[in-house]
């Protein structure tokens, strides 16, 4: 879906495709060299991290492979509800890999402490995070994030695999969202 489609539900465009794929470049490559001789599992977290973990990989030369889990974090409105569930599991033993977790966003980043602390458990080779939005708020937290796309105020978004009540994932772009969209 183009944001000009849509541009009534918006406050501001934030990100247009052609920045995101822009920057998402950059990062492939720099994993590329990062990674020079290992190969990669790629976790993505649902459902979010799809549309970056689709454009990620494919900026990246070098062979990778790729997981999934999903967990609980926001429900359908604003706020984080603070509680984090497994709803579904990776599929892959990652003992001895070097595993790149790859998120949509990370405000709190309640959820990803919660996901890093599980799969440090499983004794991987390397553990980083790649995410495409991050928030002032993780950033007082110290949550330690390896490659970020884009450092974005503290504003909800939707838009690229980010959604409100299920909608906007398949936006192109990132905007924030009008308030007659959610009051
Ligand atoms: P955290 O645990 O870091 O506070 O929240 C991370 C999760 O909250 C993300 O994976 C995402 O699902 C959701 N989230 C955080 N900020 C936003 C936002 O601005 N827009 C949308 N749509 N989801 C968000």
């Amino acid at each position: 879906m183009d944001l000009e489609h849509v541009s009534d539900d918006f406050t501001r465009v934030l990100y247009t495709e052609a920045d995101i794929e822009r920057r998402l470049q950059e990062l492939g490559a720099q994993i590329d060299q990062d990674y020079d001789g290992k190969e990669l599992l790629l976790i993505g977290v649902l459902n979010g991290a799809v549309m970056v973990m689709a454009d990620l990989s494919r900026a990246m030369n070098s062979h990778c492979h790729m997981d999934w889990m999903a967990i609980s974090s926001y429900g359908s409105g604003t706020k984080s509800s603070g509680v984090v569930r497994i709803l579904k599991d990776l599929n892959t033993d990652i003992s001895e890999r070097h595993v790149l977790v790859v998120e949509d966003i990370i405000d709190t980043g309640l959820t990803l402490s919660y996901l890093l602390s599980n799969l440090a458990s499983r004794g991987p080779a390397s553990l980083e995070i790649m995410t495409m939005f991050r928030k002032p708020e993780a950033l007082e937290n110290r949550v330690d994030v390896r490659y970020v796309g884009f450092d974005i105020p503290n504003e909800f978004v939707v838009g690229y695999g980010l959604d409100f009540g299920g909608r906007y994932r398949n936006l192109k772009g990132v905007a924030t969202l009008a308030p007659h969209v959610y009051s």
